[in-house]
């Protein structure tokens, strides 16, 4: 028997403006009350959560940020600092995501460095993993999965992984159309949970794992019904107010 709390998050990427943004807020606030057990986040660009604090202030949805600096302040120009985030209400930030990974040179041992960045300044990092279509037809999808994993438990160790959430997202599937199945999903999921497990059992059962790769209204039931998807990460279909409820009203069992 698991307590885990399904989480369906968005992520906006950079994406929106202060009109787009305030009008996909209003929609999402007018149908949330439908989603009673999820728990729902968006993570906004930047520059646009002081709007989307104030647009959400008071209802259920929690916001974050997409990404953050290892400091916490001082000459670092055009970065963002989690106590930033946290004094504009974030609650969560997305961390390694493979974006970052892949165009701003994002190592391991940096999104390790980020992950505890986010942790002093109290908010709960999102921790993005995933292989690229290469990898996986290589067959080294769980290898990568594992040392991108390895790399966050070694610096911080395991009770700090376990403050986190971990999103799950082949490469392959982010922004494809093409998604994982859910049986796909299902045993890279199953496999991070088991890695965690060898560091601690209880940190393994009360991890939230997200699924991410092109969830939509369509498939997201099917994902998240999987034993080991505790929710997902939601690109495009996080920028239509219809289709990201949705995919929270699938989560809401
Ligand atoms: C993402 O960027 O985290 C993501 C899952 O994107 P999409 O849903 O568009 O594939």
């Amino acid at each position: 028997f698991t307590m885990r709390q399904p989480l369906v998050a968005g992520n906006w990427k950079m994406n929106g403006s202060r009109a787009s943004v305030a009008a996909l807020l209003d929609g999402l606030k007018a149908g949330i009350g439908q989603v009673t057990t999820a728990e729902v986040a968006v993570c906004a660009p930047a520059i646009l959560i002081a709007d989307t604090q104030a647009s959400l202030q008071g209802s259920s949805i929690k916001w974050g940020g997409q990404d953050l600096s290892v400091h916490e302040s001082g000459a670092y120009t055009g970065e963002i600092a989690g106590p930033m985030l946290a004094d504009f209400g974030c609650h969560y930030v997305i961390i390694g995501h493979s974006e970052r990974r892949a165009y701003h040179g994002e190592s391991d041992a940096l999104v390790a460095e980020k992950f505890v960045a986010a942790r002093n300044a109290g908010l709960v990092p999102i921790l993005c993993v995933g292989e690229t279509l290469e990898e996986r037809e290589s067959g080294i999808t769980e290898q990568v999965v594992a040392r991108q994993i390895d790399a966050v438990v070694a610096h911080c160790g395991i009770d700090k992984v376990g403050e986190g959430v971990i999103a799950y997202e082949p490469v392959w599937a982010i922004g494809t159309g093409k998604t994982a199945t859910p049986e796909q999903a299902q045993e890279v999921h199953a496999f991070i949970r088991g890695r965690l497990a060898a560091s601690s059992a209880s940190v393994a059962e009360d991890m939230q794992i997200l699924y991410g790769g092109s969830m939509n209204p369509k498939n997201a039931a099917e994902l998240i019904g999987q034993a080991d998807i505790d929710g997902g990460l939601i690109g495009g279909a996080s920028l239509k107010a219809d289709d990201f409820l949705a995919v929270c009203s699938a989560a809401n069992g």
